[in-house]
């Protein structure tokens, strides 16, 4: 193993076994020790707890603003390929801070503290080596980080265009369940959504409600999601016209023997507020966590806002049209395996 991530593991000893071996509470201690050891992930937790948020009641489901000024770095964050290329890459192990230490998940990923936290607990998962973020030939550990964490925590995942703040680094991040309010409202949402697929081993739902339209996969079987998000990518390539990964944000989770999955297509990366001048702009970036209804902005002005109407058109510009769902959905409901 390399050096730069051998000196980063927590060792058993550190971990103290008898607080269970399993992913979710190793890194439940890691986010303790790395509390008491790193002083600008304490600074991001003192932050987060000062927080202010608001609760915005939509039509049939619930929107969470919270104000972050931490989430500056993110929100702004330059995602253009020279800008890319030329800062130094936060999620190299070589180029940690000499304080993070991490857990090794499948020898090739590493969980570890998240400096700007959302979630009272939150974590990135890089991937060892510097490799392009692309879900294609990811997916099935982020199914298995999914598994592996479900005591705790819940996996979400950004596209290189979708909110990504690492394009060019693989990874997911990971945040305590029930934090996000579409964990409440996602069974009332596929019960009134449109099954595409019902087997024996999967069922998958598209929801075209609440302005996020999306598709659910509900499955045992980690193969059969696979091969699902495969068709999903094809279906979401073909509406969008998209040559790479189709833009999307992904949350996964695992209970009771089945994963769901929410998978959110994208048209957008930032709304145009965000690129408006003077008064008008709002910053928001929104990602993964927003899709499940918690909005982040670092500007008190933007958080004061942020209503219902503005919300709407954020949500009616960055996901897909309802012309392009429909068409992705009458792809998948002719691909997907009906046994
Ligand atoms: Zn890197």
């Amino acid at each position: 193993m390399e050096p730069s991530i051998q000196r980063l593991l927590l060792s058993d000893r550190e971990i103290h076994l008898r607080d269970g071996s399993d992913l979710a509470a190793r890194a439940h201690i890691l986010l303790r020790q790395q509390k008491e050891t790193w002083p600008l992930l304490r600074a991001g937790y003192a932050g987060l707890a000062e927080v202010r948020t608001r609760t915005i009641a939509m039509d049939g489901f619930t929107i969470r603003v919270q104000w972050n000024p931490a989430r500056i770095v993110s929100s702004s964050a330059r995602v253009d390929d020279e800008s890319i290329r030329r800062r130094k890459c936060f999620l190299c192990p070589a180029n940690l801070l000499a304080e993070q230490r991490g857990i090794l998940f499948a020898s090739s990923y590493i969980v570890l503290c998240n400096p700007f936290p959302i979630f009272e607990e939150h974590f990135t998962i890089p991937h060892t080596t510097h490799t392009m973020q692309r879900i294609g030939s990811s997916f099935g550990t982020m199914l298995d980080l999914a598994h592996a964490m479900q005591k705790r925590y819940m996996l979400t995942y950004n596209g290189p265009k979708s909110g990504a703040s690492a394009p060019d680094h693989l990874h997911f991040q990971a945040g305590e369940k029930g934090f996000l309010p579409l964990e409440k409202e996602i069974t009332r949402l596929v019960a009134g959504g449109e099954v595409l697929a019902d087997t024996k081993t999967m069922q998958v739902v598209a929801v075209d409600a609440g302005l996020r339209r999306h598709i659910v996969l509900r499955s045992g079987e980690r193969e059969s999601l696979i091969g699902a998000l495969r068709v999903v990518e094809s279906a979401f390539a073909e509406a969008t016209g998209d040559k790479e990964e189709p833009m999307m944000n992904i949350l996964a989770s695992f209970d009771r023997g089945t994963w769901t999955v929410l998978i959110f297509p994208r048209a957008k990366h930032r709304p145009s507020m965000y690129f408006a001048q003077g008064d008008e702009r709002i910053l928001i970036s929104p990602a993964a966590v927003d899709c499940g209804g918690v909005l982040t902005t670092p500007l008190e002005k933007d958080f004061q806002r942020l209503t219902a109407d503005r919300i709407r058109e954020i949500f009616g510009e960055i996901f897909l049209s309802a012309g392009m769902f429909q068409k992705a959905c009458a792809h998948l409901s002719r691909n997907l395996t009906t046994r």
